[in-house]
């Protein structure tokens, strides 16, 4: 858990563990890592098929040499192996870290896939202290393509920054350019948001550029669940990337957002995507009530016709 990188917008810094033993803020290696690997065996038995994500409660590659020195084995070797042998899970590391060198060694598999999180380079001195710059990130994620893995891309938190004469649509054109030359299978697109406003104030506290959150709304969205930024620049920012990307490589989504705001975007929502086999949806997802829910409601927002 945790992460060395500092970035402004980290939700992790109001994660109540966090908040109550803040040296583990930086991050941690528990003690009974031994009892995580059983678990993911047993997890692994499971018929039906699921996608773990290493990156939520923490950045998912930045720890390989702490699991080196701690266990032995960086945790990239302890976790692939155990997904390439098999052909019915897949896991997904998601990233701000070019720490490439334990996993360069091994085999590449289609059960894995590396998932950067990239912003513009100004955005990133501004609002990221520590992880690399994020053309140093893509540089990671080209090799580790060249060398046969599946990569995707994470383009979040998008800002609608304008100040100290850098403006959001050059630096996001750039980004999507080299996004573009590097052709990863997916792109997810997120905005700037905040569960509460709680994070500005603990982001001060930690030393962080706060600044960041006066550009998000005074009241959480429609459905209660985000402060974000104003609709309307949202849709505007999401149908700038998405025009932009190369779809003809790569696949655009939006992650945890309104079937609306797929519409207003531009965008046939297209169930969860980050379980996507490919660029299909998988047929459990299809069967879910919730789904179908959707799809019966405006057809042409749900999967394709290929997928029915
Ligand atoms: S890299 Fe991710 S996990 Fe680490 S501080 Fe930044 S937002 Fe948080």
């Amino acid at each position: 858990m945790g992460c060395p990188f500092r970035c402004a917008y980290c939700f992790l810094q109001i994660v109540p563990y966090f908040r109550f033993n803040k040296k583990y803020l930086m991050g941690l290696v528990y003690r009974n890592w031994d009892q995580m690997l059983a678990e993911l065996d047993e997890w692994l038995s499971a018929t039906t098929a699921r996608m773990l994500l290493v990156g939520e409660l923490q950045d998912g590659l930045v720890f390989d040499n702490a699991y080196k020195a701690i266990t032995g084995k960086a945790l990239t070797h302890h976790l692939i192996p155990r997904f390439a042998a098999q052909r019915r899970h897949r896991l997904i590391f998601l990233t701000k870290s070019t720490l490439i060198k334990h996993a360069r060694h091994l085999q590449p598999t289609p059960q894995v896939v590396f998932s950067w999180s990239v912003n513009v380079e100004y955005a990133a001195r501004r609002w990221e202290i520590g992880p690399p710059l994020p053309s140093r990130r893509l540089r990671a994620a080209m090799e580790m393509k060249k060398r046969g893995w599946t990569v995707r891309i994470r383009l979040d938190p998008i800002i609608p920054y304008d100040e100290n004469g850098e403006h959001w649509r050059d630096g996001y054109a750039q980004i999507i350019d080299q996004i573009n030359e590097l052709g990863p299978e997916m792109v997810t697109i997120g905005a700037l948001r905040a569960t509460s406003t709680a994070l500005g104030t603990v982001a001060a506290k930690n030393g962080r550029a706060a600044d960041i959150f006066r550009y998000l709304t005074a009241e959480k969205d429609p459905s209660g669940f985000k402060y974000r930024i104003p609709f309307d620049k949202q849709v505007e920012m999401y149908r700038f990337v998405v025009e932009r990307l190369d779809r003809r490589r790569t696949v655009p989504a939006l992650c945890k957002e309104d079937v609306s705001v797929w519409k207003a975007a531009g965008l046939r929502f297209n169930g969860c995507h980050c379980l996507l086999e490919g660029t299909q949806v998988p047929r459990e997802l299809m069967s879910a009530g919730s789904f179908k829910a959707v799809i019966e409601k405006d057809p042409r927002d749900g999967i394709s016709s290929e997928t029915r």
